[in-house]
Protein backbone atom coordinates (compact mmCIF):
# COMPACT_ATOMS: atom_id res chain seq x y z
CA UNK A 1 0.00 0.00 0.00
CA UNK A 2 1.37 3.27 -1.08
CA UNK A 3 1.66 6.74 0.89
CA UNK A 4 -1.72 8.51 0.99
CA UNK A 5 0.09 11.61 2.22
CA UNK A 6 0.18 14.60 0.33
CA UNK A 7 2.58 15.57 -1.76
CA UNK A 8 5.63 17.76 -1.14
CA UNK A 9 6.26 19.90 -4.09
CA UNK A 10 9.33 21.13 -2.26
CA UNK A 11 10.73 17.20 -2.08
CA UNK A 12 10.48 17.17 -5.90
CA UNK A 13 11.92 20.47 -6.70
CA UNK A 14 15.02 20.32 -4.29
CA UNK A 15 15.85 16.92 -6.54
CA UNK A 16 15.26 18.42 -9.80
CA UNK A 17 17.54 21.74 -8.25
CA UNK A 18 20.11 18.97 -7.89
CA UNK A 19 19.85 17.51 -10.99
CA UNK A 20 19.69 20.49 -12.75
CA UNK A 21 22.84 21.23 -15.46
CA UNK A 22 22.97 22.60 -18.56
CA UNK A 23 22.94 19.09 -20.61
CA UNK A 24 19.95 18.03 -18.91
CA UNK A 25 18.41 21.73 -20.41
CA UNK A 26 20.08 20.96 -23.86
CA UNK A 27 18.39 17.69 -23.90
CA UNK A 28 14.76 18.90 -23.06
CA UNK A 29 15.00 21.67 -25.39
CA UNK A 30 16.87 19.43 -28.36
CA UNK A 31 14.81 16.45 -28.13
CA UNK A 32 12.55 16.74 -31.66
CA UNK A 33 10.02 13.63 -31.04
CA UNK A 34 11.31 12.35 -34.11
CA UNK A 35 11.21 8.89 -33.16
CA UNK A 36 14.53 7.63 -33.62
CA UNK A 37 15.11 5.92 -30.72
CA UNK A 38 11.74 4.39 -30.81
CA UNK A 39 13.40 1.19 -32.39
CA UNK A 40 15.95 0.50 -30.11
CA UNK A 41 13.66 0.25 -26.65
CA UNK A 42 12.77 -2.97 -26.75
CA UNK A 43 9.59 -2.09 -24.55
CA UNK A 44 8.46 -0.31 -27.67
CA UNK A 45 8.75 -3.21 -29.72
CA UNK A 46 7.31 -5.76 -27.61
CA UNK A 47 4.01 -3.77 -27.21
CA UNK A 48 3.26 -3.71 -30.78
CA UNK A 49 5.03 -0.12 -31.39
CA UNK A 50 2.51 1.90 -29.11
CA UNK A 51 3.88 5.39 -29.01
CA UNK A 52 3.37 5.78 -25.38
CA UNK A 53 5.92 3.24 -25.09
CA UNK A 54 8.46 5.73 -27.05
CA UNK A 55 11.51 6.81 -25.42
CA UNK A 56 11.02 10.03 -25.80
CA UNK A 57 7.47 9.77 -24.55
CA UNK A 58 8.49 8.34 -21.20
CA UNK A 59 10.60 11.18 -20.13
CA UNK A 60 7.63 14.20 -21.52
CA UNK A 61 5.46 12.27 -18.85
CA UNK A 62 7.38 11.92 -15.92
CA UNK A 63 10.29 14.15 -15.67
CA UNK A 64 8.92 16.71 -18.31
CA UNK A 65 5.45 17.20 -16.23
CA UNK A 66 7.70 17.37 -13.11
CA UNK A 67 9.84 19.87 -14.34
CA UNK A 68 6.93 21.68 -16.54
CA UNK A 69 4.58 22.00 -13.16
CA UNK A 70 8.02 22.26 -10.62
CA UNK A 71 6.43 19.01 -8.64
CA UNK A 72 3.08 20.43 -7.93
CA UNK A 73 1.56 17.04 -9.21
CA UNK A 74 -0.68 14.52 -7.26
CA UNK A 75 -0.12 11.40 -5.75
CA UNK A 76 -2.30 10.18 -8.29
CA UNK A 77 -0.22 11.47 -11.02
CA UNK A 78 2.90 10.52 -9.48
CA UNK A 79 1.29 6.87 -8.88
CA UNK A 80 0.64 6.65 -13.04
CA UNK A 81 4.40 8.15 -13.33
CA UNK A 82 5.68 5.35 -11.38
CA UNK A 83 4.17 2.67 -13.53
CA UNK A 84 6.44 5.09 -16.90
CA UNK A 85 9.58 5.15 -15.09
CA UNK A 86 9.78 1.68 -13.74
CA UNK A 87 7.50 -0.50 -15.51
CA UNK A 88 8.32 0.81 -19.08
CA UNK A 89 12.07 2.11 -18.63
CA UNK A 90 14.96 0.08 -17.29
CA UNK A 91 17.51 2.36 -18.11
CA UNK A 92 19.37 0.52 -19.94
CA UNK A 93 20.30 3.72 -22.09
CA UNK A 94 20.35 2.09 -25.50
CA UNK A 95 17.95 4.80 -26.90
CA UNK A 96 20.58 7.19 -26.83
CA UNK A 97 22.76 5.01 -28.49
CA UNK A 98 20.38 5.70 -31.65
CA UNK A 99 19.28 9.61 -30.82
CA UNK A 100 21.50 11.82 -33.35
CA UNK A 101 21.89 13.84 -30.48
CA UNK A 102 22.73 11.71 -27.49
CA UNK A 103 20.33 12.36 -25.49
CA UNK A 104 20.21 10.37 -22.29
CA UNK A 105 17.35 8.68 -21.88
CA UNK A 106 17.89 6.25 -18.93
CA UNK A 107 19.15 9.31 -17.01
CA UNK A 108 16.53 11.40 -17.10
CA UNK A 109 14.26 8.15 -16.17
CA UNK A 110 16.49 7.63 -12.97
CA UNK A 111 15.84 11.41 -12.10
CA UNK A 112 12.25 11.43 -12.52
CA UNK A 113 12.75 8.23 -10.47
CA UNK A 114 14.57 9.89 -7.77
CA UNK A 115 11.90 13.08 -7.64
CA UNK A 116 8.83 9.87 -6.90
CA UNK A 117 10.92 8.31 -4.70
CA UNK A 118 11.24 11.37 -1.95
CA UNK A 119 7.09 10.82 -1.90
CA UNK A 120 7.35 7.24 -1.11
CA UNK A 121 6.13 6.62 -4.62
CA UNK A 122 8.43 3.39 -5.78
CA UNK A 123 7.41 -0.20 -6.32
CA UNK A 124 6.76 -1.97 -3.03
CA UNK A 125 9.49 -4.07 -3.28
CA UNK A 126 11.56 -1.89 -4.18
CA UNK A 127 11.16 -0.08 -0.86
CA UNK A 128 10.95 -3.05 0.88
CA UNK A 129 14.57 -4.11 -0.11
CA UNK A 130 15.88 -0.35 0.20
CA UNK A 131 14.26 -0.23 3.90
CA UNK A 132 15.72 -3.64 4.86
CA UNK A 133 19.21 -2.46 3.44
CA UNK A 134 19.44 0.66 5.76
CA UNK A 135 18.08 -0.94 8.78
CA UNK A 136 19.81 -5.03 8.46
CA UNK A 137 22.03 -4.13 5.42
CA UNK A 138 20.90 -7.24 3.79
CA UNK A 139 20.32 -5.34 0.66
CA UNK A 140 18.04 -8.70 -1.32
CA UNK A 141 15.21 -9.18 2.43
CA UNK A 142 16.52 -12.88 2.35
CA UNK A 143 15.19 -14.63 5.16
CA UNK A 144 17.70 -15.89 7.66
CA UNK A 145 17.32 -19.74 6.94
CA UNK A 146 17.01 -19.19 3.11
CA UNK A 147 20.33 -17.28 3.57
CA UNK A 148 21.69 -20.35 5.22
CA UNK A 149 20.29 -22.93 2.76
CA UNK A 150 21.69 -20.69 -0.50
CA UNK A 151 25.07 -20.57 1.32
CA UNK A 152 24.90 -24.29 1.48
CA UNK A 153 23.68 -25.36 -1.82
CA UNK A 154 25.99 -22.71 -3.18
CA UNK A 155 29.24 -24.93 -1.18
CA UNK A 156 27.39 -27.97 -2.18
CA UNK A 157 27.44 -26.61 -6.14
CA UNK A 158 30.78 -25.09 -5.92
CA UNK A 159 32.82 -28.11 -5.20
CA UNK A 160 33.31 -28.94 -8.56
CA UNK A 161 35.44 -26.21 -9.16
CA UNK A 162 37.04 -25.41 -5.47
CA UNK A 163 37.78 -29.03 -3.71
CA UNK A 164 36.02 -29.10 0.18
CA UNK A 165 34.81 -25.28 -0.49
CA UNK A 166 32.72 -24.11 2.41
CA UNK A 167 30.48 -21.23 3.01
CA UNK A 168 30.82 -20.29 6.91
CA UNK A 169 27.87 -17.49 8.05
CA UNK A 170 29.42 -15.06 10.21
CA UNK A 171 33.02 -16.17 10.46
CA UNK A 172 34.77 -13.49 12.20
CA UNK A 173 38.50 -11.98 10.41
CA UNK A 174 37.12 -14.07 6.74
CA UNK A 175 39.07 -13.03 3.75
CA UNK A 176 35.95 -13.21 1.37
CA UNK A 177 32.76 -11.77 2.05
CA UNK A 178 29.86 -12.98 0.12
CA UNK A 179 26.76 -11.13 0.34
CA UNK A 180 23.48 -11.72 -2.73
CA UNK A 181 24.09 -10.22 -5.96
CA UNK A 182 21.16 -7.19 -6.75
CA UNK A 183 19.94 -9.61 -9.55
CA UNK A 184 18.55 -11.78 -6.83
CA UNK A 185 15.57 -10.50 -7.78
CA UNK A 186 15.26 -10.63 -10.96
CA UNK A 187 16.38 -14.59 -10.99
CA UNK A 188 13.99 -15.50 -8.21
CA UNK A 189 10.66 -13.90 -9.75
CA UNK A 190 8.50 -16.78 -7.72
CA UNK A 191 9.79 -13.82 -4.56
CA UNK A 192 8.93 -11.04 -6.27
CA UNK A 193 6.26 -11.26 -8.51
CA UNK A 194 6.45 -11.14 -12.33
CA UNK A 195 7.78 -7.87 -14.08
CA UNK A 196 4.74 -5.43 -13.71
CA UNK A 197 6.46 -4.56 -18.07
CA UNK A 198 6.06 -8.01 -19.25
CA UNK A 199 3.05 -9.48 -17.23
CA UNK A 200 0.51 -10.80 -19.40
CA UNK A 201 2.68 -10.80 -22.28
CA UNK A 202 4.98 -13.50 -24.44
CA UNK A 203 8.39 -13.94 -23.07
CA UNK A 204 11.04 -11.76 -24.33
CA UNK A 205 13.55 -11.89 -22.07
CA UNK A 206 14.69 -14.82 -19.72
CA UNK A 207 13.13 -12.55 -16.71
CA UNK A 208 9.86 -12.28 -18.45
CA UNK A 209 8.51 -16.22 -18.26
CA UNK A 210 4.73 -15.33 -19.59
CA UNK A 211 3.15 -18.80 -18.67
CA UNK A 212 5.67 -19.98 -15.49
CA UNK A 213 7.43 -17.01 -13.37
CA UNK A 214 10.40 -19.05 -13.92
CA UNK A 215 12.30 -18.38 -16.79
CA UNK A 216 12.61 -21.34 -19.57
CA UNK A 217 16.66 -21.59 -18.73
CA UNK A 218 16.35 -21.29 -14.82
CA UNK A 219 14.96 -24.59 -13.34
CA UNK A 220 13.04 -24.29 -10.31
CA UNK A 221 13.84 -23.76 -7.03
CA UNK A 222 13.05 -27.36 -5.66
CA UNK A 223 15.30 -29.24 -8.65
CA UNK A 224 17.91 -26.59 -8.52
CA UNK A 225 18.56 -26.38 -4.65
CA UNK A 226 18.24 -29.91 -3.76
CA UNK A 227 20.06 -31.59 -6.02
CA UNK A 228 23.53 -33.04 -5.58
S1 LIG B 1 16.65 3.54 -21.59
FE1 LIG B 1 14.47 3.08 -21.33
S2 LIG B 1 13.49 4.00 -23.07
FE2 LIG B 1 15.67 3.81 -23.59
S3 LIG B 1 15.89 1.83 -24.64
FE3 LIG B 1 16.29 1.48 -22.46
S4 LIG B 1 14.30 0.84 -21.64
FE4 LIG B 1 13.88 1.85 -23.60
S1 LIG C 1 15.59 11.29 -27.87
FE1 LIG C 1 16.67 11.80 -29.80
S2 LIG C 1 16.07 10.19 -31.27
FE2 LIG C 1 14.65 10.11 -29.53
S3 LIG C 1 12.90 11.36 -30.16
FE3 LIG C 1 14.28 12.72 -29.03
S4 LIG C 1 15.65 13.63 -30.56
FE4 LIG C 1 14.61 11.89 -31.54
Amino acid sequence: MSDQTPVNAAEIRAVLERNDSARLRTWLKTCTSCGLCSESCFFYLANDNNPEFMPQYKVRKTLGELIKRQGEVSREELEGMKEIAWGRCTMCRRCSQYCPFGIDIGLMINIARQCMRTQNVCPERLMNIDQSYVEFGNQMQIPDDEFVETCEWMAEEGQESINGLEIPIDKEDANIMSSRKPPWSCTWPARTGPCPATAGRPPTSPCSPATSRWPAWWPSPSTTRRSS
